[in-house]
């Protein structure tokens, strides 16, 4: 084509001739119709130089050239019909060219629309030039996908229709059908054009075209379908499509093309097919005709035959897609989607959830609407996690704009009146240790190991102190029924409790402000521990007396083993069959009964009623296995686990109160768990799990006969859960503190539904599971579906395993929770609910979390949990060690701040030093110290929370040098469980109220949250004495990120991530706040400064953060969010978190806490000294300046806060935004998580 040399050999620059000949068509184009033949003439020879020299197009396309516009002003005034040929080849030819910017210089110029211009003159002619609509098409075809507003133009000015008419005419004429379909495809992706082009006709005459199948020209079936498939997108032809009964040829079609498309060449045109198809079954009309066309069972035939071939996978997921959508919805297999349990509250609120929850009628959830706004349709794609596009709304919506708001509110906001009563829980404010020996203190050991919970026994060993130290017993043991006696009470120190700690703090009773308390309830629920001085060292060799005494205890409030459901025959020994509870806990082992009973044991569970232990539905035939139980020697995790005692935590399960009543102990909590010292990775997902799910999903509609839909569990038939038992299903419990599983549904052979309970006094929340399964077979792979999840993204598609705890493997040594789990993955399924039962805010669907499991072991009993369980009788317990952890310079004080809806004691704890001396300076420095400010577990299914507070308390209890200069350095008052009905129930977000108790903050209320009611007057009346806390944390777990992170508060962070407009004096603020968690960030391997955010939002006013910053003006306000999953980043990328990497935060938040006291000094507070000795007043016999004796760590200079850490921040913040984005791009769910405001799981 290339032929320069003649332009050369002529000597004539090649750019003036074919401009020259431009000139002389532009001085033409006034009179152009006159001159015909020259205007011929002169555009064939433009056409060959365009042809012959590549150079000629480049010239009449340069810059600064009007050729085409020479060229568009000439065919817009011609009616030569061989001028327009010719223009219309050198259009061609010039905009084939290129990589588009040509194209884009012709419709920059109105080319598109003189095009049009021309097919409508050309139409007119009768008959119409073949060979000129051939040219205009393909032209048209070629500028259509480029130019934005080409449907638009088609539409006004009437070329719609010369092409539909074109193509009537000549479907039997392929080559003109290209172009015409090509531009019609165009045509179609305007939603306007295809209703339009749907009125006339179109989608039946594009049936036309494609049917019946043929392999000759393939170009143009795969174009038509295109054109097709962009006019089913639009609902009124997709009803046409449905009605018109083309969905059976279309499946016909692919079926055809399926089978005869043995080497996959016309992949194109089988994708076609398919789109066709998902765009038809986004209506309602269509999917029942897919579904009557047995559309089904021919796609899933099919795609099993795609499977093994990978480069089908575009076939596969679509067919997948449709297939899901196409499945009919069902509702849950359950009488109402409302809790399982009901707890009649004090009085039913007007609004919220609980409101609403009562006032619903009972076949409210009985509603499945499927209407035609299939939510999905639009946004469904062909990836696995079609998901994960969804719900994307910006994330500035919920910024706070509302400046009033972002200013700290001055001011308590109650009388002090009101907040005095609260003096009680501060007696370390004004206690001036008169009378206590500071010498003999000294001299003592940590002796004293009495429990808070259980006191009744004196401590051992324990020499009598004459001084009382303040601590006192949480839980209101029997021999303090002398309340209130407050440690400096000069009533007090009876000579019982000289050996013993003090007497505790009652319960709060505020009378004036009418708080119900039941003193007697909360004692009586308290049941001494066994004195372990008088047990037998071998459970069998137990005189008959003590048997007796044991079994008056079996029969009290609780045991998990109801022995005369055993055959009816009288058990041996209880205390054989009372597992391991009794024995003696000095020798490194327990001897507790053979696992052959243990896996007996559930199937004889008291019923749900709880109290009702001798259930009728105990006839579980023999267990021949438990009556030979031999004894097994287990690990002793008292010994291995210094907070854990398994009697204890069974004397502690006693008092807590459930609404189900539970009269059972789960084995986990009971033998402990001990961090098993081997790495457990994220989890590979494995390529097409989800598909190979939802295909076995699709197989139960495919091949009814397999499904056996035997229910095996059932808590709503209380009286019988477990609903029988022939060997051939599994067994299930949940029956147990924090247990939560509703339903089980065996569906085939080795396959389970599993359905969780709502929380109470609500129909949702479903995400927390912990439950017990037994009846398990060896060498087969069980397939465990929890099919009524919630949200539409999880973390179990990105590497986190749930956890197992095997009763097994805890008798052989390892008593541990496991991350376990193959084939794990997390999909929407197809169980729906109304869009009123759902309180209209939530999606309708409800997804899968699928997860197979191969038992190791024969006759187990195991255990599935979401998350690392820790019940509130395990905190009980930890708290009751903790105590024996105290030494002589520690001040540990347990209260109880109130009592929940439930009845159950909320623990308030104070830990610092005590004073060194009773001399006017030490008790001041005591008095004087700042407050931390710690609560946990307001959110029930966030359980490792707790496993952070765990590893808080354990620290500053330490013996650490550490943990002593901090213990000197502050005084931490910790709620550490904020909603203990919840955790008790197994609820996953809310109280007993049915309402998320971290939306509360605000105005609490007295009766329904009690906790937060109470815990945020503390915080006010510190605000009111001037000693607002220095730092507020909140420890939560977060199910939808990596890594541990904080959220704070900051105006200037809120105001630069929103628009609105601020004076300067609002972004004036140090940056106080950023010190934590950047200490954090530099000294703890799972916290993640990229992950933090302090912007203030709209959603989260109500949150304990921004009430605390706000309400009570603490500027280090903070929610502490854990992972549930693992890290992404530092020492543990790679890995999922364990207690172990938990408990570790959980101790260098404690560090982070000195760091910053170094950064604080001591001149922030020095204030405080003047006010406070103000305050306290007469009872103070202090003077009101201190030395400087809690400065530590003087090898670092104590300095103000006012540090810039905005270099460093900025740098930080544009790293964070970097690896953000990288990250995003690897983890498109992290867009979800950065829009959707409800998955900062506060
Ligand atoms: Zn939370």
């Amino acid at each position: 084509m290339n032929r320069p040399k003649m332009a050369t050999e002529k000597g004539v620059p090649s750019n003036s001739r074919v401009m020259m000949l431009l000139g002389q068509l532009e001085r033409m184009n006034g009179d152009i119709v006159r001159q015909a033949e020259t205007a011929r003439q002169v555009t064939a020879k433009i056409l060959h130089l365009i042809q012959t020299q590549e150079k000629s197009g480049k010239e009449v396309m340069s810059k600064g050239s009007s050729g085409m516009e020479v060229i568009l002003a000439s065919l817009e005034s011609t009616r030569d019909v061989q001028t327009i040929l010719n223009i219309l080849s050198i259009l061609t030819e010039l905009l084939t060219v290129g990589r588009g910017r040509r194209v884009g210089v012709f419709v920059s110029k109105g080319g598109t629309g003189i095009l049009f211009h021309t097919l409508l003159s050309a139409s007119k002619e009768m008959p119409p030039s073949e060979e000129l609509m051939l040219q205009l098409h393909s032209l048209l075809a070629k500028v259509g996908p480029k130019d934005r507003k080409f449907g638009v133009a088609a539409r006004l000015s009437g070329a719609l229709n010369v092409t539909v008419n074109l193509i009537k005419q000549n479907l039997q004429n392929p080559k003109l059908l290209l172009p015409c379909l090509q531009v019609l495809r165009v045509y179609s992706t305007n939603s306007v054009n295809a209703i339009s082009l749907g009125k006339n006709g179109v989608v039946e005459l594009l049936f036309k075209v494609l049917a019946p199948y043929s392999k000759k020209n393939t170009s143009l079936l795969k174009v038509a379908l295109d054109a097709l498939g962009a006019l089913l997108k639009s609902k009124t032809n997709a009803r046409r499509a449905a009605d018109g009964g083309y969905v059976p040829i279309l499946l016909a079609l692919y079926a055809d093309w399926h089978r005869n498309d043995a080497r996959h060449r016309h992949m194109l045109i089988r994708k076609g097919l398919l789109v066709c198809l998902r765009n038809i079954t986004n209506i309602k009309l269509g999917r029942k005709a897919f579904v009557e066309a047995d559309g089904m069972r021919v796609l899933y035939n099919s795609s099993t035959e795609c499977l093994p071939v990978r480069t089908l996978d575009p076939l596969v997921n679509t067919s997948s897609l449709i297939m899901r959508k196409c499945f009919p919805k069902n509702r849950l297999p359950l009488p109402t989607i409302k809790s399982a349990f009901v707890f009649q509250l004090p009085h039913v609120p007007g609004t919220g959830p609980a409101g609403r929850t009562y006032s619903q009628g009972p076949g409210v959830d009985d509603v499945v609407d499927e209407s035609d706004d299939n939510d999905e349709a639009d946004t469904e794609n062909d990836t696995e996690n079609e998901e994960d596009e969804k719900d994307q709304q910006s994330p500035n919506d919920d910024i706070e704009t509302d400046l009033n708001k972002l200013h700290p509110r001055k001011g308590p906001g109650r009388p002090y009146e009101e907040l005095r009563v609260y003096e009680r829980f501060f007696v370390e404010l004004s206690e001036d240790f008169q009378g206590f020996n500071f010498e003999s203190s000294k001299s003592s050991s940590n002796t004293s190991l009495s429990s808070p919970f259980s006191s009744s026994v004196a401590p051992v060993r324990s020499p009598p102190r004459p001084i009382i130290v303040p601590t006192a017993q949480a839980f209101s043991p029997k021999h303090t029924l002398s309340l209130p006696g407050l440690p400096k009470d000069p009533q007090l120190p009876p000579p019982a409790s000289a050996s013993s700690p003090p007497a505790p703090l009652t319960p709060l009773q505020l009378d004036n402000i009418h708080v119900s308390k039941d003193q007697e309830k909360t004692e009586d629920s308290h049941i001494p521990t066994t004195d372990r001085r008088d047990r037998t060292l071998s459970p069998l060799g137990r005189p008959p007396t003590e048997a007796q005494t044991i079994e008056k205890d079996l029969a009290h409030v609780l045991e998990r083993v109801s022995l005369d459901a055993l055959d009816g025959v009288l058990p041996l020994d209880a205390d054989e069959a009372h597992i391991g509870v009794k024995q003696d806990d000095v020798s490194v082992t327990r001897q507790i009964q053979s696992p052959l009973l243990l896996g007996g044991l559930s199937a004889r569970r008291s019923g749900g009623g709880g109290s009702n232990w001798s259930s009728d539905c105990g006839s579980e035939g023999p267990e021949d296995e438990a009556a030979e139980g031999a004894v097994l020697e287990v690990p002793d995790t008292a010994l291995l686990l210094p907070l854990h005692d398994p009697d204890l935590y069974v004397e502690m399960v006693k008092g807590t109160l459930s609404v189900p009543q539970y009269a059972e102990v789960a084995y986990p909590d009971y033998f402990g768990h001990v961090a098993p010292t081997f790495r457990e990775p994220l989890l590979e997902r494995v390529y097409g799990v989800q598909r190979a799910k939802i295909f076995q999903d699709i197989e139960r509609l495919i091949h009814p006969n397999d499904i056996l839909d035997k229910v095996v569990y059932d808590l709503d038939i209380p009286s019988c859960p477990v609903i029988e038992d022939d060997g051939e299903s599994l067994k299930f419990n949940s029956q147990f503190e924090s247990g939560n599983l509703r339903k089980a549904v065996q569906v085939r052979k080795f396959e389970y539904d599993l359905v969780l309970n709502s929380d109470i006094n609500s129909n949702h929340y479903h995400q927390w599971f912990y439950f017990e399964v037994s009846g398990m077979k060896v060498g087969t792979t069980y397939r465990f579906n929890i099919i009524n999840c919630e949200k539409s993204n999880s973390q179990f598609n990105y590497g986190m395993q749930a956890l197992m705890y095997s009763v097994q493997e805890a008798i052989s040594g390892s008593p541990r929770w496991v991350r376990t789990g193959t084939d794990i993955c997390y999909y929407k399924n197809h169980f729906a609910r109304s869009s009123i039962a759902a309180g209209g805010l939530k999606g309708k669907s409800y997804y899968t979390l699928t997860f197979s499991i191969n038992f190791k072991h024969k006759d187990d009993v195991c255990y599935f949990a979401y998350h690392y369980p820790y019940t509130y009788s395990t905190l009980k317990m930890h708290l009751s060690k903790l105590e024996a952890l105290r030494t002589p310079q520690i001040y540990l004080r347990q209260d109880v701040l109130c009592e929940t809806l439930g009845g159950n004691g909320c623990p308030l704890l104070t830990i610092t030093a005590m004073p060194e001396s009773n001399s006017n300076d030490h008790i001041c420095q005591f008095r004087n110290r700042p407050l931390i400010f710690l609560s946990a577990r307001v959110h029930p299914g966030e359980t490792n929370a707790s496993w952070v507070m765990k590893g808080t308390l354990e620290f500053l209890m330490g013996s650490s040098p550490l943990a002593n200069s901090l213990r000197e350095s502050y005084i931490f008052k910790i709620v550490p469980m904020l909603n203990p009905d919840g955790v008790i129930n197994g609820n996953h977000r809310c109280s007993l109220s049915g309402e998320d108790l971290n939306r509360q903050w605000q105005s609490p209320n007295l009766e329904l949250h009690p906790t937060i009611y109470h815990t945020k007057s503390l915080l006010q009346y510190l605000a009111h004495i001037q000693r607002a806390p220095l730092v507020f944390c909140d420890y939560h777990g977060h199910s939808r990120k990596k890594n541990v992170f904080m959220y704070g508060c900051s105006v200037k962070e809120t105001v630069w991530q929103s628009n609105i407009s601020a004076t300067s004096s609002d972004l004036q603020e140090d940056l106080a706040y950023r010190a934590l968690p950047k200490i954090l960030s530099q000294i703890a391997p799972a916290f993640s400064m990229a992950s933090c955010s302090f912007v203030v939002e709209r959603s989260k006013e109500s949150t304990a953060r921004v009430v605390v910053w706000r309400e009570i003006g603490v500027q280090r306000s903070y929610t502490m969010e854990s992972t549930l999953c693992g890290c992404d980043q530092g020492k543990y990328k790679g890995l999922q978190i364990g207690t172990r990497e938990l408990e570790e935060m959980g101790a260098q938040f404690c560090v982070a806490l000195l760091r910053l006291k170094r950064l604080t000094g001591l001149r922030n507070h020095q204030h405080l000294l003047d006010l406070e000795s103000d305050i306290i007043g007469s009872q103070a016999k202090v003077v009101s300046s201190c030395p400087t004796t809690y400065v530590l760590d003087e090898d670092e200079p104590s300095f103000l806060e006012a540090i810039d850490y905005s270099a460093e921040s900025n740098d930080e913040d544009l790293e964070a935004e970097n690896e953000r984005a990288a990250e995003v791009r690897e983890h498109p769910d992290l867009l979800e998580q950065l829009s959707d405001s409800d998955n900062h799981r506060e």
